[in-house]
């Protein structure tokens, strides 16, 4: 339930309301907003009744909340969310490129597609160090060798980093250096590990997994939020459908719908989500159309060495090709790159 509070609510006013809300067994979340400050009440197992709430001093309104998540919805909170990512506004006018390869595998290679995507004006560097892959017999990564690797070409390019947190256990090692942690498609429902990002504060990028509806997404971001860490980035990343001929069903309808029902920024990962190169950038420029607030894109400087994700990556020309036809898409619908 979403208490609306009044213009002239005096903090003494909203202290006790607190108090009433805490002495029933309930939680408080105080919601300041552009448009009106608002209490939202999490930790009832059932409805809550908003007629006994309406007539305290302070409130203007009480409102049921209809979605089973709560914290990261549109009602609870209209006001966009911007997430900063060391210092990169996720959520804002501009559109955020996020851009490197799917995995660390050397120094050469790291450093030459950090300083190429940051060259063709990507603002976040991607690269998994930790890699759930599908066969155990497939590269698994550099580990903390791979984490290393992308702190050096932070202090290079300046390029915030995101990486994969693949479990509980290595989070500790990875939230060391990651700047935005990704949680990926197959952990989605990992509530261990959902939790234990909850109980930090550094911005998580949460995929949306293989077979997740989009409640079954904003339900796992719930977990996070409503652990205390507000910095909660939703990523859409392909489906999988009857289809064989893409790797997954990049599903465009996630955009608006995300958009609407949550106030979380919402990006795109149109690599995984279509899994052909020839196709990643129609489908970047497809979800910038739709309302992304920003995309994620495997970027190799020689993909068909790369270790993983090879057919699906960029070269760094194509990269950079890219990079203008998004600005041209992002300017016909009122943001920039
Ligand atoms: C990745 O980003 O390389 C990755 C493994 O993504 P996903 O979890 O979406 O498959
Ligand atoms: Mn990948």
């Amino acid at each position: 339930m979403l208490i609306v509070l009044r213009p002239d609510v005096t903090a003494a006013q909203q202290e006790a309301l607190e108090q009433l809300i805490r002495s029933r067994g309930l939680v408080p979340h105080a919601i300041p907003g552009v448009a009106r400050t608002a209490i939202g009440i999490t930790g009832n197992p059932g409805a809550l009744d908003p007629e006994p709430y309406r007539d305290l001093p302070g409130v203007a309104d009480a409102i049921a909340v209809s979605q089973p998540y709560k914290l990261v919805s549109r009602e609870w909170k209209p006001d966009q969310t911007v997430v900063m990512v060391r210092g990169v506004p996720i959520g804002g006018p501009r559109v955020i490129v996020m851009a490197g390869p799917c995995s660390v595998e050397s120094r050469e290679q790291v450093h030459e597609a950090g300083r190429g995507v940051s060259r063709a004006g990507a603002r976040m560097l991607r690269g998994g160090a930790f890699k759930p892959r599908t066969s155990p017999y497939e590269f698994q990564g550099l580990k903390e060798e791979g984490l290393r690797l992308l702190a050096e070409v932070r202090a290079e390019t300046g390029l915030p980093i995101v990486t994969e947190v693949k479990d509980t256990a290595t989070l500790p090692a990875v939230a060391e250096v990651a700047d935005l942690l990704q949680i990926g498609a197959r952990n989605m429902q990992n509530f261990s590990l959902l939790e234990a990002v909850g109980d930090l504060r550094i911005p998580v990028l949460l995929k949306r997994g293989m077979s997740a509806t989009l409640k079954e997404l904003l339900m796992a971001a719930e977990y996070i939020v409503s652990r205390g860490n507000p910095n909660v980035i939703l990523c859409e990343r392909g489906i999988r459908t009857f289809e064989t001929m893409t790797r997954n069903t990049f599903d465009i309808n996630a955009i608006p719908m995300l958009k609407e029902r949550s106030h979380l920024p919402v990006i795109a990962d149109p690599s995984h989500g279509v899994g052909v190169r020839s196709a990643v950038g129609p489908v970047a420029k497809a979800a910038i159309a739709a309302g992304a607030d920003g995309v994620i894109i495997e970027v190799h400087p020689r993909p068909s060495e790369a270790l993983s994700d090879g057919a699906q990556s960029l070269d760094i020309a194509q990269f950079t090709e890219l990079m203008a036809g998004l600005s041209k898409i992002a300017e016909a619908v009122g943001r920039s790159l």
